[in-house]
């Protein structure tokens, strides 16, 4: 048995060597890869389908940068759907189903509408046919909230609009001559068919790598689990708009994984469909036997995680990823390395071992666009942090699937293997994914390598010990910070 044994490797057990490039900037670079059989993206980096990281507002930054979020699926599927419709309907080329009023409505119900929708503009129609636009300019210091909309509005005879088929640069002259911002799309009998606003045009251009789908819509994935609604829950989610199905399940090696993957393959034959946690060439060739279109690596690797020291099992992340890989290559099918990413070196190795894209949780956890807000400890600032099968993430899921009823008695069955956690605020998600990409584009060229496949092919890892390990950290200094 004991010669059987074999050893298992991390990021810090080993370093890149630096090979001769030609990179003359890191600018020469380019990150894009394969998030799924079917789907690419710009920049690596995926947000972790957990609930003090991805919901909307992460979902639709990870996407603008050029990279996805997966929202995560501890929640009813009603608010679930809800968040993806966020993300989708954040931005687009055309807005198809802009939002309306009708020109019978009053001032009081525009004004709630375009309070609870958080929007400065609505478009008036009746019967379909567009009428006006009314704007909060329209409405901000009208004291009579029993006024008809088409009194207050600005009327269709006032207004810019284009026909069905115009592209984005055409848009773009149209509002630029006109001085407007918003751009309704009408039919040849005036029914109202979309809308083109300025914003849309300018987060475009302000986010050339954006993860967007044909629409223009940015893209974002959904995570189901394998038991109970999966089904019904993939169905809500694929028809809100989510680009990817992630099967999300500890121990996706497992009969009740790939059942679930099996069945959800045979309903839905076109979602690309990820799954995971596995650890090992076995797990990740059952999960492409059962049709999956992208396999996430990780078992006890997440920096919340306590798997490893309350089961024993787990494989160290670095072996995990690069035995996966080498099940999944000629299938092309790609592996996303999930857990345990804590700088720009830790996912620069990740990608070098052969991983297309890289999960990242607590890094974006302390962000602005993570759920939760910053509190104050000790002088610093801190965003709280916890595993999805952490005893706090057990109550909370309980809470809301019981109303509370005896969660405490029900809560000594628990086996946590997550914990809860202060992460320090960082600041906007940009800036972190700014540092993390930066320091992979910089690893790139140390490594001669202009894309993702030529670092995947030319990197060779040199095992470090601990010596070397203290030498590669700032020593026999007092560094500053
Ligand atoms: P991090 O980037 O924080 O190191 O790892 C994030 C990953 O940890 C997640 O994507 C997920 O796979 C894993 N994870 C999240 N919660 C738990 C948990 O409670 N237990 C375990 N074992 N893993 C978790």
């Amino acid at each position: 048995m004991s010669e059987n044994i074999r050893q298992g490797l991390t990021f810090d057990d080993v370093l890149l060597v630096p090979r001769r490039s030609n990179i003359q900037s890191r600018r020469d670079v380019d990150t894009s890869t394969k998030l799924s059989k079917g789907l690419k993206i710009s920049v690596p980096i995926i947000s972790a389908n957990m609930d003090t990281v991805t919901e909307a507002p992460m979902a639709i930054e990870m996407a603008r940068l050029g990279g996805i979020g997966l929202i995560h699926r501890f929640m009813s599927i009603q608010q679930q759907v809800s968040e993806v419709l966020k993300v989708k309907r954040s931005e687009s080329i055309v807005i198809e189903q802009p939002c309306t009023i009708s020109a019978r409505a009053t001032v009081k119900d525009a004004k709630e509408l375009l309070e609870s929708r958080n929007i400065g503009g609505i478009l008036v129609t009746d019967a379909e046919v567009l009428k006006g636009i009314l704007t909060t300019r329209d409405v901000l210091f009208e004291d009579d909230l029993g006024r008809r909309v088409s009194e207050v509005m600005t009327s269709k005879k006032d207004l810019v609009t284009a026909t069905e088929g115009t592209n984005i640069e055409e848009a773009r002259r149209i509002l630029h001559k006109n001085k407007v911002e918003k751009l309704p799309i009408v039919d040849k009998d005036g029914k109202l068919r979309g809308l083109i606003t300025s914003q849309d045009i300018l987060k475009r251009q302000r986010y050339p790598f954006a993860s967007k789908d044909k629409k223009g819509r940015l893209r974002l994935g959904a995570s189901v689990g394998v038991k109970s609604d999966f089904l019904q829950r993939t169905s809500a989610l694929v028809e809100a708009g989510a680009d990817l199905i992630l099967v999300d399940i500890a121990h996706a090696h497992s009969e009740n994984s790939i059942n679930a993957i099996t069945k959800i393959r045979a309903k839905f034959d076109s979602v690309e469909l990820m799954a995971g946690n596995v650890a090992t060439a076995d797990g990740t060739r059952d999960l492409i036997d059962a049709g999956v279109d992208a396999v996430k690596v990780g078992v006890g690797s997440g920096s919340i995680c306590i798997t490893r020291q309350v089961t024993g099992s787990g494989v160290p992340q670095l072996t995990a990823i690069m035995d996966c890989v080498a099940a999944a290559i000629d299938k092309e099918i790609p592996i996303v390395a999930d857990g345990g990413i804590q700088s720009s070196a830790d996912l620069t190795k990740a990608l070098a071992a052969g991983a297309s894209t890289v999960m990242v949780g607590s890094l974006l956890a302390g962000t602005d666009e993570s759920p939760g807000f910053p509190i104050l400890r000790n002088g610093g600032r801190f965003k709280v942090t916890r595993g999805m099968a952490s005893l706090g993430a057990a109550l909370g899921r309980r809470e809301r699937e019981q109303g509370g009823e005896d969660v405490e008695e029900d809560l000594t069955e628990v086996v946590p293997e997550g914990v809860e956690a202060l992460v320090p605020y960082r600041g906007r998600t940009s800036e972190v994914i700014a540092r993390l990409i930066g320091g992979v584009r910089s690893g790139m060229s140390y490594c001669g390598a202009k894309t993702l496949v030529e670092l995947q092919s030319n990197s060779i890892f040199m095992r470090v010990t601990e010596s070397g390990r203290k030498e590669s950290l700032p020593h026999d200094v007092n560094p500053v910070e």
